[in-house]
């Protein structure tokens, strides 16, 4: 089995060495990954400038670039005659749950595997403590693949995992939930006297929805693995549609 690992954190960081190294048993492991963290990177990809990259050892690559741009390089370069059967990415230092899949590097590494229909599945260290026990979560995402090389997700299937803090007390099946941030928009003034913001905040916590990947992982303390798709088509919403007039214009 040959595992292609990327990340958004950053190709030196603690939580791609874990996973990498829990992986070397079982497979053939290839990473391309960021040179610097690119969290929140989203799935942005590169087109107006070159991208820089630098071996950093054996079938290991470290790019200028986004999480996507990994992913992209690898398999449309070096993994060209040899694609993955797998894309792991993380460990992310962070929850990815609910609305974060749409911000998420690590997550968009993922999609990316996905859109080249390649088994794809990001894993995030939900640490509430910040103990950031990763080799913990890196067992876990180590059996997680066997159990899907046993039993093979569909191609270009997309998996989030994310691993509660602790010994794994079991998995939950999950859906997106929603999580909420406290919206701040700090402003400052620079030396020059310019105005500047930062913005972010801290999260405020997470609306109580059985079912879903924050109550899981929060809540319940279980690995919480929430099966993504890349069609963002409404359905519903397509068929609410159905009859939409717009004077002058012939809908079909
Ligand atoms: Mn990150």
């Amino acid at each position: 089995m040959r595992v292609l690992v990327s990340n958004d954190d950053g190709h030196d960081s603690p939580g791609i060495r874990a996973l990498a190294a829990a992986l070397e048993p079982i497979a053939e492991v290839w990473m391309v990954a960021p040179d610097r963290e690119q969290s929140a990177a989203s799935h942005a990809i590169s087109l107006h400038r070159p991208l820089r990259v630098h071996a950093v050892g054996e079938r290991r690559w470290a790019v200028d670039g986004t999480p996507t741009d990994c992913i992209y390089v690898a398999m449309n370069h070096f993994m060209k005659d040899a694609r993955p059967d797998l894309v792991v990415s993380g460990i992310n230092k962070g929850a990815n749950l609910a609305d974060d899949v749409t911000y998420s590097g690590t997550v968009a590494a993922a999609m990316e595997g996905a859109l080249f229909k390649v088994p794809s599945i990001a894993f995030s260290l939900a640490s509430r403590t910040r103990t950031w026990d990763f080799p913990h979560a890196a067992a876990f995402a180590r059996k997680l693949v066997d159990s899907v090389v046993a039993r093979p997700l569909p191609k270009g299937a997309l998996l989030n995992v994310n691993v509660p803090d602790g010994p794994v007390k079991g998995f939950a099946l999950t859906k997106l939930g929603k999580r909420s941030y406290g919206q701040v928009v700090d402003e400052r003034v620079d030396p020059r006297g310019r105005r500047y913001y930062w913005i972010g905040g801290d999260e405020q916590g997470h609306e109580n929805l059985a079912g879903s990947d924050c109550n899981a992982t929060y809540d319940l303390g279980l690995v919480s693995i929430t099966p993504l798709n890349l069609d963002l088509t409404h359905h519903k919403l397509l068929d609410e549609l159905r009859g939409l007039r717009i004077e002058g214009h012939e809908g079909r």
